[in-house]
């Protein structure tokens, strides 16, 4: 079967006379369950819930290995450190990693004993941080700068010295990249973003390769109490029936806008995966099947990055990304990463295509006197 059909059916179950197709929320967080509690399927909402079964199950199907759903992308990271590393090992992380990655490893997991090490996405530079390492993270595309690195041939050179392998996949989705397929041991994801895409709800989730650490994460998620809510997995579920639909405009958009913005003299850099010039094309084009919706491009001050802002009318000034409403924001506003003052990181929507370029150019258009 084809994306578009996957998603549409991913994790339901079979068709029942007179049930939904997707079965409402189970909001429960106690069941009925007499007798041996090994028998009952489900007897408390920390432990099970029938809505993650079923949007488990979609997740498996797509990712191709055994998925546990987490209350954020965060509570799932921090269920992959937590199951994998101990007293004294290494954490290999791209520097250029999702900076809230970086804090927790840097403070909880630092003083739990576990050293972490950093080098860049780009030009594969972690490949050279492996001695010693318990767990490679990868994060490619990385956010904001969206460099990328080969998978395979870091999962590969990793798991030669023994170390395990995670990768961030929240940019492109189970749609536009199988790190499972490429050789990693987990793949994770904040679901809030791309694979949700409406901005309504915060979750995350993991795919293992291997079924004994699946059960590792689920042990994790019942005793830290990561338990994500059954309103907010509904939703989820729900909302991959359209992934495929909302990738493809997203995608074909983004281009097109990072095509524009190369174009155009005010615009000092673009980053776009999925642009045939830009560094990491030759790889994304290798690895990925879609590029993502996430574009990011550089203005020469930080006052003509807010004058911009300002001037859009189409594109709100909010952080997250992968939504079907066109966002945009200055990534410096929160410091933590090394990027320039006048960088933009903007989430391509659903909205039509002509409508944010024309959007996109008026403002940038505004901003330009700031430029001199
Ligand atoms: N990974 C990446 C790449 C992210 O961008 C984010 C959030 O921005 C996270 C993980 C954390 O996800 P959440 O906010 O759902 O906890």
């Amino acid at each position: 079967m084809r994306d578009a059909t996957r998603v549409v059916r991913a994790g339901l179950p079979p068709a029942a006379q007179g049930e939904p197709f997707l079965p409402g929320p189970a909001f429960a967080g106690v069941y009925h369950a007499a007798g041996d509690p090994a028998q009952a399927p489900y007897t408390y909402g920390r432990f099970h819930n029938p809505t993650w079964t079923y949007f488990e199950n979609a997740l498996s199907e797509l990712e191709g290995g055994p998925s546990v759903v987490f209350a954020s992308g965060m509570a799932a990271t921090a269920a992959i450190f937590g199951v994998t590393l101990r007293p004294g090992d290494v954490v290999a992380l791209p520097a250029d990693s999702y900076y809230t990655i970086r804090l927790l490893a840097h403070g909880y997991f630092a003083q739990m004993g576990i050293q972490t090490r950093l080098a860049q996405t780009a030009q594969n530079a972690q490949i050279q941080a492996l001695d010693g390492v318990k767990l490679l993270w990868l994060e490619s595309p990385s956010n904001p700068n969206l460099d990328v690195c080969a998978i395979a041939a870091l999962a590969a050179a990793a798991h030669e010295r023994g170390a395990l392998v995670a990768v961030d996949n929240t940019t492109p989705t189970a749609l536009g990249q199988q790190p499972l397929a490429l050789g990693a041991d987990f793949v994770v994801a904040s679901d809030t973003k791309a694979l949700t895409g409406h901005a309504d709800l915060i979750l995350g989730h993991v795919a293992a390769r291997e079924d004994t650490w699946a059960e590792r994460l689920r042990a994790w998620r019942t005793q830290m109490g990561a338990a994500p809510g059954p309103m907010e997995v509904w939703l989820a579920h729900r909302s991959l029936a359209t992934l495929e639909v909302r990738l493809e405009r997203q995608c074909q958009t983004a281009l097109r806008v990072a095509e524009y913005l190369t174009g155009r003299s005010d615009v000092l850099a673009v980053r776009y995966p999925g642009l045939a010039t830009d560094p990491a094309h030759e790889i994304a084009r290798q690895q990925m099947r879609r590029f993502g919706s996430v574009v990011g491009f550089t203005l020469a001050t930080r006052s003509a990055v807010e004058d911009f802002l300002g001037a859009c009318t189409l594109v709100y000034e909010a952080t997250s990304f992968g939504g079907v409403h066109t966002t945009a924001e200055r990534r410096a506003r929160w410091g933590g990463d090394a990027i320039p003052e006048g960088f933009i990181r903007l989430s391509v929507g659903c909205e039509d295509a002509d409508d944010i370029l024309a959007d996109l150019a008026q403002a940038l258009d505004k901003s330009w006197p700031n430029e001199a």
